[in-house]
Order: structure tokens, then sequence, then C-alpha cells
């Protein structure tokens, strides 16, 4: 029986990162042809295409390249890959993984994995990670689920996932939803089935700006009331709790939301925002009162990418309804 074809993309991150010299830091220099060497059992599962599309850590990626890696992964399915892997950088992982979300309309996997040890640090993760990676856009059961991330034995789903820990091993995690599945001894195991999606077209513009602020106790208002002046298109507030502001800034984002969309997401790290609980100047409900639409459980990076991706393709309209699509994203759909 022939095997299923995969494809795989390097674009940096610490899965591709080694040292020059001993006492350097590492910097991205492993190409995808090094990195699948470094799996061999591989070529057991699938025929193989390799490429490395980018060598960088991944807070220098940004939405051009992104549009350019999924233009190539469009092709890979079309070309009649089963399943699409991507490594890069864990840095920002949850945006790309909710930008290709939002971007991807294949049934066939999307799935993107890096490593939190570089590539000859004792321990590494990188191989591992690409390999169960792999074995997650091979199977079956992956098919009409979106875009996965995988790291460290679990399938975090793109809309839930965070990077919660700075250098731990097992550095992400999906709050309240948990991971959507597990590798148990090499096999794929989801614990629930896939929801629905909303898949957006591809963004006519691209030079759209989003700012994002995170409220915090006594905070000033000057950056806030730039806003406007700078000529953002958009903004995200890491809010207080479940989507709170000062009375102080609360007066600011009403004026800002007459003009530009504005999100109000949670800064604590977990949970929803709040829509009709607290009456107070600056509260979920004054928020909303003054225009404000409130991110539910998409933490303020994921409002971010979905707000620029929205004023790209002209949908900003939809916005509260798709805040609402990932509120209600049902854990046992
Ligand atoms: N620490 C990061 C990583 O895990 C560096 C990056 O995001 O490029 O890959």
């Amino acid at each position: 029986m022939e095997l299923p074809k995969l494809a795989i993309a390097a674009l940096g991150g610490t899965v591709s990162m080694q040292a020059r010299n001993a006492g350097e830091g590492v910097i991205p220099t492993v190409s995808g042809e090094t990195l699948l060497a470094s799996v061999p059992q591989l070529t057991t599962l699938a025929r193989v295409t390799v490429e490395t599309l980018g060598l960088l850590p991944s807070a220098s990626l940004d939405f051009q390249c992104l549009l350019s890696v999924l233009s190539w992964a469009n092709y890979q399915v079309e070309q009649g890959a089963t399943g699409v892997v991507i490594t890069q950088g864990t840095d920002t992982l949850e945006e790309t993984a909710i930008f290709f979300e939002y971007l991807w309309n294949h049934d066939a996997p999307l799935v993107l994995t890096g490593a939190m040890r570089s590539a000859k640090q004792a321990g590494a993760d990188g191989p591992a990670n690409l390999l169960d990676a792999c074995r997650v856009a091979l199977a079956e059961s992956s098919r009409r689920r979106g875009v996965q991330v995988v790291m460290n034995g679990q399938i975090h789903h793109a809309s839930h996932v965070r990077k919660t820990d700075s250098l731990a091993l097992q550095a992400f995690s999906s709050p309240v939803f948990g991971p959507t599945g597990l590798l148990v001894e090499d096999h794929v195991q989801y614990l629930r089935p896939p929801a629905p999606r909303k898949i957006l077209p591809l963004p006519q513009a691209t030079s759209q700006n989003i700012a994002m602020l995170e409220a915090s106790l006594s905070a000033d208002t000057l950056l806030l009331e730039t806003i406007l002046k700078v000529g953002y298109d958009g903004l995200v507030i890491a809010g207080l709790g479940a989507g709170h502001v000062s009375e102080k800034w609360a007066t600011v984002i009403e004026s800002i939301a007459e003009k530009i969309p504005v999100i109000i997401a949670t800064r604590t790290g977990s949970g929803a925002t709040a829509q009709a609980t607290y009456g107070f100047a600056g509260s979920e409900m004054d928020l909303i009162r003054k225009g404000a639409c409130m991110a539910g459980f998409l933490c303020p990076r994921k409002a971010r990418i979905l707000l620029w991706l929205l004023i790209g393709c002209q949908r900003q309209h939809e916005l509260a309804s798709y805040l609402k699509a990932t509120s209600t994203l049902k854990i046992d759909a």
C-alpha cells in the first residue's frame, strides 16, 4: 500500500536553534531537512516533502510571512498531502495557530509544533514533538478539526491554546477547555469530537494596525488617548478580571469605539469575559453600552488576530458573531 503524503515546513524557533560557537546564545540555523533526519521513523509512516520556509525567531514572524506559509500549505493539500506540519518558535505559536485556524479551508489537518529545548540541548524535545505532530497530521481522526498545536504529548486546538510557561517543557495549555487530545503510546486519541469552525476569506487588505493595551491599577490614559490620532484601525484591551477598566479608561474607550472596533478581553489568562454581571463605570455592561465588544473566551492576543483578519476582509461588522462563535465553542459538541 502506498504511504500517505505529508508536507513539513520549518520556519525557525528553538526547535531549529543551536549555538554557532560554545558560549554563544542559540539562533535558528537548523533546516527542515536536518529536523526531518532527526525522526527516521517517519519514513515508515509517510512520503514526506520538507521545506525550510524561514529561519526566524517567532517574535519576528509577521502576517505577510504567515500568508505566504498559508499559500504554501494550501498548495501542498491541493497536491495531495494528507496533512501539513509546520515547525516554528513557541513564543507566538498561540497567535499563528489562530491566524491559520481562521483561514484554513481544508478537511486535512494543519498541525503546528516547536520545542522548548534547542536542537543540541540534552533532552531536546524537538524530534519527539515533530514525530507526534506528524502522527496527528496523518491521523484520519484529525480531519475536519482545523488547526492543532502538538507539544509535549498533547494536542491543543488553535482557539484555546496558550503558552502558559516561559521555559518549562510543559509550556502549553488550553485553560478551561483542556487539550483536545493526547498521544498515547504513539496513537492519536481525541478526547472530544470536532467543534464547528468559522472560516474567513483571505484578507484583501494587510496594512491595518490593531493596538493592544493592558489595563492595570492606576493606569494613565496617555497611550489610550493617542490610539485614534496615530491612526489605529482597531483596539484590543486586555481588561481586568472579567473584562473591566477604570472609569477614566472607559470614558476614553467610548470615544474610540465611536470610530473603530474595540474588543475587551480578560488579562487573567483563563476564563471568559462577563456580559451582564457588573454595572459600575468601566464594567463590562458599561463598556458594552459605550460600544465595545466583549471577547468571551478569546484571549487578548487571539482577539487582536481576529480583528486584523476581519478588517482585512471588510467583515468587521461580523465581529460580534465571530466572538460569540468562539465563546460558545462546545467542549463536548
Ligand atoms: N523560545 C522560543 C521558542 O520556543 C523562541 C521563538 O519563539 O522563536 O521557539
